[in-house]
């Protein structure tokens, strides 16, 4: 999910600071235009507390906590689309000498998210990998940072100091990193940009599990064009994580995913890249790019995710009136 935490966007929330800010700020929201959300007749769902399940022996996955509207529940341009909506999955690898987190959630998730890790292993959390900077994600790095060492990508490094956002992670790497810890390995890839301009692909290689951050999500792909997303390579990003050996995908958030569906997604982005680049080409209206995109037939229409990537439509379409021009 795009969460860019604006400056200065800390909230107050049941009489505490929250720095977390809402999990999807894009600018039209900003600009207090209406936001048309696809309502169906569904009941709201009840929110539901964090959970932390095996993905497999030495690997777990903590998800939640799940609210109606957005990952940190309703308000700031986010009404209920009776969809539930959870901050990222957190992946929990455990080995004989401590314990590699990927991602933390927001910071007030934290406390939350360390109860969970004790309750699979008494052991030092000694690194912790993000896949990318949103506060959804790695909000909890203001804490983290004074207890681990945190691991991400040279640009999520570059996006945490320009949004003046706290925890930015102390070590950092341009293609890719490992962490070896108790004879296990735990590594990160920088296959390009995507969801952003710094998402890592963290790969487990003797589970074959892959974390995919928000490059592949339970919802539909979300491009943060203020933090460098590129729907274009976003395409060749997910060929090359395609080209891993692995079978289960932690999403960014959501339940637990096969490869089929990474292959699935990838068919998808690229018909929507095409409608997207036709679209550009005949100069059709920005207003009209939504509808016109038709997303109903690639299941994408009502997704967690759809409100977030209306956010990222103007770049969406820049991006492809750009490269139509330079074909
Ligand atoms: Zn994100």
């Amino acid at each position: 999910m795009i969460d860019t935490l604006p400056r200065g966007d800390y909230r107050r929330r049941g009489g505490k600071i929250d720095a977390s800010g809402p999990p999807c700020r894009p600018g039209w929201i900003d600009r207090g235009e209406v936001v048309a959300v696809a309502v169906s007749a569904q009941q709201t769902k009840p929110a539901k507390p964090m959970q932390i399940e095996k993905v497999k022996d030495g690997l777990y996955v903590i998800r939640g906590p799940f609210n109606p509207c957005a990952p940190n529940g309703c308000g700031g341009g986010y009404r209920d689309d009776g969809l539930l909506h959870e901050a990222r999955d957190v992946a929990v690898r455990v080995t004989s000498e401590g314990l590699i987190l990927v991602d933390d959630k927001y910071q007030n998730n934290v406390a939350d998210v360390l109860e969970k890790v004790k309750s699979v292993s008494a052991m030092p959390i000694k690194y912790l990998l993000n896949t990318h900077h949103h506060t959804d994600h790695a909000g909890g790095d203001a804490t983290f940072i004074n207890m681990t060492e945190i691991i991400a990508h040279r640009n999520v490094r570059e996006n945490f100091l320009r949004n003046k956002q706290p925890g930015a992670p102390r070590v950092t790497f341009n293609d890719q990193a490992s962490v070896f810890l108790g004879g296990v390995e735990v590594r990160a890839y920088y296959f390009g940009r995507g969801h952003t301009n710094g998402d890592a692909v963290i790969y487990f290689p003797d589970l074959k599990v892959i974390h995919s951050g928000d490059l592949i999500t339970e919802g539909m792909p979300v491009m943060d064009y203020n933090n460098g997303a590129s729907a274009i390579e976003w395409v060749t990003v997910l060929d090359k994580i395609l080209a891993l050996d692995f079978d289960v995908v932690i999403p960014g958030h959501g339940a637990l995913l096969t490869k089929e569906r990474i292959r699935s997604d990838r068919q998808k982005l690229v018909t929507m890249n095409q409608r997207m680049a036709e679209f550009a080409r005949k100069g059709v209206p920005l207003e009209q790019v939504f509808d016109a995109l038709k997303l109903a037939d690639l299941g994408w229409d009502h997704t967690v995710s759809t409100v977030a990537f209306k956010g990222g439509l103007k770049g969406y379409y820049e991006e492809m009136k750009a490269a139509g021009v330079r074909q």
